[in-house]
């Protein structure tokens, strides 16, 4: 009897599991770790698994959900350091770097266990004497994601921390190119007393076929993505079938604008944090940067002079301000932009070095003009081109002028400007005097293709609830 089951389970896993997945660390070509991989069938018994789990997850009282996302947090703060070091060696990122990323994955674990406890409905004055009116907060079900390489950690626990919260299960498909933190951080969840069918991590045979399961089977009731527009837009209408809800956390396109009154000095400190974090991959890094006419000169040279100081190399080494890229294709790409820009007229502010490697030498070019190709594009690099304008009505046409809406940067010391400017920007993040916005206690989130809905603050809760209605009649 116990051969038969256990020939039986055999199968069931043959059946499941492909061949697992290497990662390699990007600084090097090393094979640093492999994880396992579902069949389709395997991917579907998961969200089997999560619908019953949920109910039970969602049943127990806010307050012991919460007590075990802190305990998850604080699992997460332990382990900082071996952490990091995943995400380093998979990611590229310095280790300084994925140090910070680790806090600030895990600060919305913290944020999102604090809200579990205040997801309040309402009360409304009923029109009638006879009626009474108040709304519950009830979690949407089986809620699951399809998350980016760039923030292995962070763009997943903007995620589950909200949907655990609220009491929905949630299953996580990571990036094949960055899964082992993935795959650590739900070990800490385990360890923290989560159970194992409440947060999943699945990788399928592709990307594509795990989209479609996530974004077709009738269990799921939301999907969230982080990524690009174009595979934002693929889930949105495979979502549509059966009316998913959905979050998508899309390309951006940022303007970093410096006016005549700035404080140039600080407005340079803000652009290399803006621009060169996670050596250029962030969605709302700078991608372009519009200065003055007056100021134009003395901005470039004191940004170039702050770039020709970093230092490229293994994230794990001591000193080095920027990684590897993620890949060869991104390498390539980001090769190809800088030639555009040069081909079609702007220059390197200093000479530039090829280097081996997915390593890239930081760079700033100058007489970059608004209409040259390249400047709608996401440059996702350590590529810095820099703009001339001369009028606030022409820089707020120009900083619009995008299909993209995530963040925009300004500085300016005028209070008058500063609201002007700060409301006529098509954008869902404005940082005012500052190059990095993001928060776990603040909406994160973009208009137009940048996506829809936000993470983070009291606002990121909701997207993991339905708001139900209740009327009481006959009073
Ligand atoms: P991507 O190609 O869209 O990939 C993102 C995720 O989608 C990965 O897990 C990827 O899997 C998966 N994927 C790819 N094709 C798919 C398909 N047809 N169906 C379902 N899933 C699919 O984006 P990326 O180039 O890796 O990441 C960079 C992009 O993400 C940039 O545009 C950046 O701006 C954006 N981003 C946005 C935010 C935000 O909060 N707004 C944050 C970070 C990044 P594999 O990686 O396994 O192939």
């Amino acid at each position: 009897m116990k051969t038969i089951h256990n020939s039986s389970l055999l199968a069931v896993l043959k059946e499941q599991h492909q061949q697992p997945l290497s990662v390699v660390n990007p600084a090097n070509g090393e094979t640093i770790g492999q994880v396992p991989k579902l069949s389709k069938n395997g991917i579907i018994d998961a969200i089997e698994r999560s619908q019953v789990a949920q109910k039970d997850w969602a049943a127990l009282p806010a307050k012991t959900r919460s007590e075990r996302l802190q305990r998850w947090y604080q699992l997460i703060i332990e382990n900082q350091e071996d952490l990091a070091r995943i995400l380093t060696s998979e990611q590229g990122k310095p280790l300084a770097e994925a140090r910070g990323e680790v806090v600030y994955g895990a600060s919305f674990i913290q944020w999102f266990a604090e809200e579990a406890k205040r997801s309040y409905g309402e009360s409304i004055p009923s029109p009638s004497a006879d009626k009474r009116m108040v709304t519950v907060k009830q979690p949407v079900g089986v809620a699951c994601a399809i998350t980016p390489w760039n923030f292995p950690i962070a763009m997943i626990t903007r995620k589950a921390g909200p949907a655990l919260a609220a009491g929905c299960s949630f299953i996580v498909k990571p990036a094949e190119l960055t899964p082992l933190s993935a795959f650590a951080i739900v070990e800490l969840a385990r360890q923290a007393g989560i159970d194992k069918d409440v947060l999943q991590v699945v990788l399928g045979e592709s990307p594509q076929e795990v989209g479609e399961i996530f974004s077709t089977h009738p269990i799921i009731r939301k999907l969230s993505f982080t990524g690009s527009t174009r595979v934002g837009s693929i889930l949105m209408k495979q979502c549509a079938g059966d009316i998913k809800r959905t979050s998508m956390e899309l390309g951006g396109n940022a303007p970093f604008i410096v006016f005549d009154d700035a404080d140039i000095d600080e407005a340079v400190k803000g652009a290399m944090a803006s621009k060169f974090r996670n050596a250029g991959q962030t969605c709302v890094c700078a991608n372009r940067f519009y200065v003055h006419d007056s100021i134009y000169e003395e901005f470039v040279t004191k940004f170039d002079q702050a770039v020709q100081k970093l230092k490229v190399g293994n994230g794990l080494e001591q000193g080095v301000h920027l990684g590897p890229v993620i890949s060869e294709s991104a390498k390539a790409n980001i090769q190809f932009s800088i030639d555009k820009f040069v081909e079609q007229g702007a220059s390197p502010v200093s000479p530039t070095q090829q280097l081996d490697g997915l390593f890239i030498q930081p760079i700033v070019l100058r007489d970059v003009k608004h209409d040259m190709e390249g400047v709608q594009n996401e440059l996702f690099g350590p590529v810095a081109p820099v703009i001339r304008f001369s009028s606030d009505e022409e820089l707020i046409d120009m900083a619009n002028d995008t299909i993209y809406g995530l963040a925009s940067y300004f500085y300016s010391h005028n209070i008058k400007r500063i609201w002007k400017v700060a409301e006529a920007l098509q954008y869902g993040m404005v940082g005012i005097n500052e190059g990095m916005v993001s928060s776990e206690v603040a909406p994160f989130g973009g208009v137009k293709q940048s996506g829809i809905g936000r993470e983070g603050a009291r606002q990121g809760l909701d997207e993991y609830m339905d708001v139900k209605y209740l009327c009481f009649g006959g009073l």
